[in-house]
């Protein structure tokens, strides 16, 4: 007994004088799930971008930059050299008959902040090759770039849909990524795409809806089940901090900015009104929650989900 204690005390003292204790600075895995009526839906990181203030048009960026600080986020340097953080997330639905990704995430064409999409998929308990259907809600490089890797298929038994505008519009343009390019193709001349139109179904209780002006064809998905809703409304906000308080900011990287501006408040006011919860590409991590309208009647507030364990 003498020298358990002994050793213990021993233990104890040298706890308090070890001279350093290691930081760990691993996160945990980048996975969230919830269930939307039988279906299960996991929110899937792919990483980070650090986005200029000259990323929002239609506000001045002194007062961009008053507001992303007033509400505590991610930022760094200031004035020219001011950036925030915004995340980049995927969602894998379990329908309990297949598997749905919307988005692949950013693959190595954002930089090493991004493309961790397969890793937390594969963390979350789920294979790529088990993926049967991936739906984009466009084409942009932090959508469509984990596609491919090494000019790969990443998802080989998966059919691909997008709005058919979208995926014309891209193709045709000659600053298209290559390897996005090719990749798509691939898949064409499989017969492994489907073009989507506003209202499409894609499983039971999953559709596609037209949300245009971030890009041509911009679409989000709602997905029902037992009652329940969601909406994932792709790039509808950017920086949830500055254009859920002024939706009728818009960003650099709309595509035509009068749609997108138009398009974000009808839906902020739609989805407030009727308590759907949301889900965003670049919403903060999971990227799930709801829209409330500001007590000032002035804009909208992100009310984000809390972690709870599911039953
Ligand atoms: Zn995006």
């Amino acid at each position: 007994m003498k020298k358990i204690i002994l050793l213990l005390s021993i233990l104890f003292i040298s706890v308090l004088h070890a001279d350093t204790v290691k930081i760990q600075k691993t996160q945990v895995p980048g996975y969230y799930r919830f269930m939307v009526g039988s279906y299960e839906v996991t929110s899937i990181y792919d990483g980070y971008s650090n986005l200029p203030l000259d990323t929002y048009k239609g506000i001045d960026a002194a007062n961009a930059e008053a507001i992303i600080k007033k509400e505590y986020s991610h930022i760094s340097g200031s004035g020219k050299n001011f950036s925030f953080k915004v995340s980049v997330n995927t969602f894998l639905i379990n329908t309990g008959k297949e598997l749905i990704l919307v988005d692949t995430g950013s693959g190595n064409s954002m930089g090493p902040a991004t493309g961790a999409v397969k890793k937390n998929i594969e963390m979350a308990g789920y294979k790529p090759e088990d993926i049967t259907k991936i739906i984009f809600t466009h084409l942009h490089p932090d959508h469509v770039g984990g596609l491919s890797e090494g000019g790969k298929q990443v998802y080989p038994n998966a059919v691909i849909y997008a709005n058919e505008k979208e995926m014309d519009f891209w193709m045709n343009n000659s600053d298209f990524n290559k390897e996005f390019k090719d990749i798509l193709n691939t898949y064409k001349n499989n017969k492994k795409y489907k073009a989507l139109k506003d209202g499409a179904e894609i499983a039971a209780g999953i559709k596609g809806v037209l949300l245009p002006g971030h890009t041509i064809g911009h679409m989000g998905y709602e997905i029902t089940s037992g009652g329940q809703k969601l909406l994932i409304w792709g790039d509808i906000t950017h920086g949830y901090e500055v254009q859920f308080a002024n939706p009728d900011v818009t960003t650099a990287y709309d595509y035509d900015q009068n749609q997108a501006k138009e398009t974000r408040k009808a839906l902020m006011k739609k989805v407030s009104d009727e308590g759907t919860m949301t889900a965003g590409s670049h919403l903060p991590f999971p990227g799930l929650g709801h829209v409330a309208p500001n007590a000032d009647g002035k804009g909208y507030r992100w009310i984000p989900v809390q972690y709870v364990p599911l039953d």
